[in-house]
């Protein structure tokens, strides 16, 4: 599945549905029967009719917007999307800013709620998004910024032309005054293309979708997987996890992967730094040294462990202490882990700023903050690494 645009809206007879959606296609639409799925219909849910495409094509393909999705499962899927971004997630920034839910079964979405003012609609305004559906989360959050900016001047454009539709009606007759003596309007259905007064409303979005999927935006990227580092975890972390004890296992492995130096024995170090995803240098003015006098582990450190360890961190712990976990998976799982984070640290240094919602759909806590900013410093180039590193700290606070 390609990316998949779509607008929404909240009728007042039938909920939440999906009004009109764009999707990429190898080929030009064929006359499909339309499937199982119930397709509302009233004058507000209203967009183009059921069997007819609008079709941009240019050399990668054709660009094909439907009132619903052709294939059962995707409109099933947009459907669930739709309902949750005008019914369940609330953006809680205001109107304006972007929402990202989903999971890998029901794919990832980014979506952009809006009000269209109406003087008949209840409460004098209607309910509308635009969302993208895909199933690559972490291409979704690498063109986040780019499809926030788009989308956004879509919605201010349709915004910008429903109010001077609803200015001219409250000028004839103003409905607040007619509303308060008669009641509810009888009819109140009204579709987008009245609401702003453009026939071709639907053209437009047609073409304004088939543009932002015609971009690489929303070609997932199948065929160019990230390398993979040459992490290789010692075989000797379980072995060392045991003399050391738990307590001071993790320190050494805290120090390690936060860039704190740590002075002890060549191989006990080897081990823990072979969790690093590469060779980071260490510029930390800490401390910490584990030695071993009288068959007994040491640790002087000045300072403590805090008492939520980055995710990493627990994870690792919790791998190692996996006894069902056979040495040799858990090689390939620690590997994973490693992976896993250093991906997470490329992701947050593509886009040109990032904000809360970004770090919370990455999965990163305010915990992790202290493993971050050391990685940072490895993975990333000199200018990226400081802007990141202030955005970080005003996101997720000193953790110390
Ligand atoms: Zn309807």
């Amino acid at each position: 599945m390609d990316g998949i645009l779509a607008l929404g809206h909240f009728c007042e007879s039938h909920g939440p549905c999906v009004i009109l959606c764009t999707q990429k296609a190898e080929n030009p639409p064929k006359n499909q029967a339309p499937h199982a799925l119930t397709v509302p219909w009233c004058d507000s849910c209203q967009s183009i009719f059921l069997n007819q495409a609008l079709v941009s094509k240019n050399e990668k393909g054709y660009y094909v917007t439907t009132r619903t999705p052709l294939q059962q499962d995707l409109a099933f899927l947009l459907k669930q999307a739709v309902v949750r971004s005008l019914s369940c997630e609330e953006e809680t920034s205001g109107e304006g800013s972007p929402i990202y839910f989903g999971d890998h079964e029901r794919g990832h979405v980014l979506a952009r709620t809006f009000t269209l003012q109406d003087s008949l609609a209840r409460g004098f305004y209607r309910k509308y998004t635009i969302l993208m559906l895909m199933r690559d989360k972490v291409h979704l959050l690498n063109v986040w910024p780019v499809l926030v900016k788009h989308i956004k001047e879509i919605v201010r454009d349709l915004k910008k032309d429903a109010a001077k539709i609803n200015d001219a009606e409250q000028e004839k007759r103003p409905q607040r005054a007619v509303r308060q003596a008669q009641g509810s309007p009888s009819t109140t259905g009204r579709s987008l293309s009245e609401l702003t007064g453009r026939p071709a409303v639907f053209a437009h979005l047609h073409l304004w979708f088939a543009w932002l999927l015609s971009g690489s935006l929303a070609e997932e990227r199948r065929k160019t997987p990230l390398s993979i580092p040459n992490v290789s975890p010692s075989p000797l972390l379980r072995s060392y996890l045991k003399n050391l004890g738990d307590e001071t296992f993790k320190v050494g492995l805290y120090c390690v992967l936060t860039g704190i130096n740590l002075i002890t024995e060549s191989s006990l170090l080897d081990a823990f730094k072979s969790l690093l995803p590469c060779e980071f240098l260490v510029s930390s003015n800490q401390y910490c040294s584990i030695i071993k006098s009288d068959e007994k582990y040491e640790v002087k450190w000045d300072e403590e462990l805090p008492n939520k360890l980055p995710t990493l961190i627990m994870n690792i712990m919790k791998s190692l202490d996996n006894k069902h976990l056979p040495d040799s998976v858990l090689k390939t799982q620690l590997n994973c882990l490693i992976v896993q984070w250093r991906n997470i640290v490329n992701t947050l240094a593509r886009p040109p700023s990032i904000n809360l919602e970004f770090l919370q759909s990455l999965g990163i806590q305010k915990f992790d903050l202290p493993l971050l900013l050391f990685w940072i410093t490895g993975l990333c180039n000199e200018n990226k690494a400081i802007v990141l590193k202030e955005q970080l700290n005003k996101y997720l606070g000193c953790n110390k």
